[in-house]
């Protein structure tokens, strides 16, 4: 009989596929390491599992303990699914402006969340932040993983992500591109296929125009999960060779080629990605192989990016130029 022992057993080991259509005219080889094969539908599911079992073995989470998280998106997919798996609970705490979908799918495997108002100060008792630090406080056994400050964020890429990528391309990967959000992804990857090639892998993080990794401002965007307003400590500013930063526009356009001329659904994080490995690819060669990294799936925002409405409303359906509305709505 084939079969495994429980979902966590599927966490990694996701394929690499060729980009084929929308390289064309580029001489590298570019190829997607595609997480949404993850048994929770992205790349989190890494970082949950490993996070989770370094807390049982330093002891800070116990038999029967409670995950206590701020976060509404794929971390928390990734904790539920563990947590459900190992008898944790899971309490997490979102602001209310996070679509009522993504908190289903926390709610689906039985975790609870606490929804918060948006509109109120970060010192406020009602704020996001510290409902979160009030109820690791009054919930016993409670225990806080923190994927922005937790070591084993980047370690489990370090461990996972970067070895299978070197095994994968048979240690010819020349270019690793990933969007930074965290940073553990772009840190934990790219310091490992850096140590196995002695140096020569270039690693290069993809930001959304407006983040600070690209020297923004902090200024809003619309891609979800990558960029920031302040610099976590999860991301090493030392591995990156490079920072691209890519507009909302380019990034949603090309995700909505991925999934027309690559058969490839996945996020609008994704297409930011891959805008930024081809342009890193303009200037390379034939023998260069270029990996990009694509987190998660395109499901979850099938009302917005694959939603020719609301692209339209932001003036990002080809061929328009930006009516600069971003700023005004958000
Ligand atoms: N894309 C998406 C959709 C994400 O949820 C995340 C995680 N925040 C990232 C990219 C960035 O990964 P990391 O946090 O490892 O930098």
């Amino acid at each position: 009989m084939q079969y495994h022992e429980s979902m966590i057993d599927l966490v990694g080991d996701t394929p690499l596929v060729k980009l084929n259509r929308v390289t064309e005219g580029l001489a590298p080889t570019v190829l997607a390491k595609v997480e949404y094969f993850n048994p929770g539908g992205s790349v989190k599911d890494r970082i949950a599992l490993r996070m989770i079992e370094a807390a049982e073995r330093s002891g800070e989470l116990k038999p029967g303990g409670t995950i206590v998280e701020p976060t509404s998106g794929n971390t928390g997919v990734g904790l539920a699914m563990v947590a459900q798996q190992k008898g944790y609970k899971c309490v997490f705490v979102c602001p209310d402006k996070v679509s009522t979908d993504k908190i289903n799918v926390l709610r689906a495997y039985g975790a609870e969340v606490v929804v918060c108002p948006t509109a109120v100060d970060p010192e406020h008792p009602d704020s996001y932040y510290n409902v979160s630090d009030r109820l690791v406080r009054e919930t016993p056994g409670a225990w806080k993983p923190d994927q922005y400050s937790n070591p084993n964020n980047p370690l489990s890429h370090y461990e996972s992500t970067g070895p299978e990528l070197w095994q994968q391309t048979d240690g010819r990967i020349t270019h690793f591109v990933a969007g930074v959000g965290t940073g553990g992804t772009i840190s934990g990857t790219g310091r490992y296929l850096k140590e196995a090639s002695d140096g020569r892998v270039k690693v290069i993080g993809a930001d959304p125009e407006g983040s600070v990794y690209s020297g923004g401002s902090g200024r809003p965007y619309l891609i979800e999960g990558v960029g920031e307003d302040f610099w976590p400590t999860a991301y090493d500013a030392s591995v990156a060779d490079e920072i691209i930063a890519v507009s909302d526009k380019d990034a949603f356009q090309m995700t909505r080629r991925l999934a027309r001329e690559e058969g490839l659904l996945v996020g609008g994080s994704c297409g930011m990605a891959v805008v930024a490995a081809l342009r890193a690819a303009e200037s390379l060669g034939p023998d260069d192989v270029v990996v990009v990294l694509l987190p998660d799936s395109g499901r979850g925002y099938l009302s917005k990016i694959f939603n020719d409405d609301w692209m339209a409303d932001y003036g990002f359906l080809a061929d328009e130029g930006s009516t600069g509305a971003v700023a005004d709505v958000l």
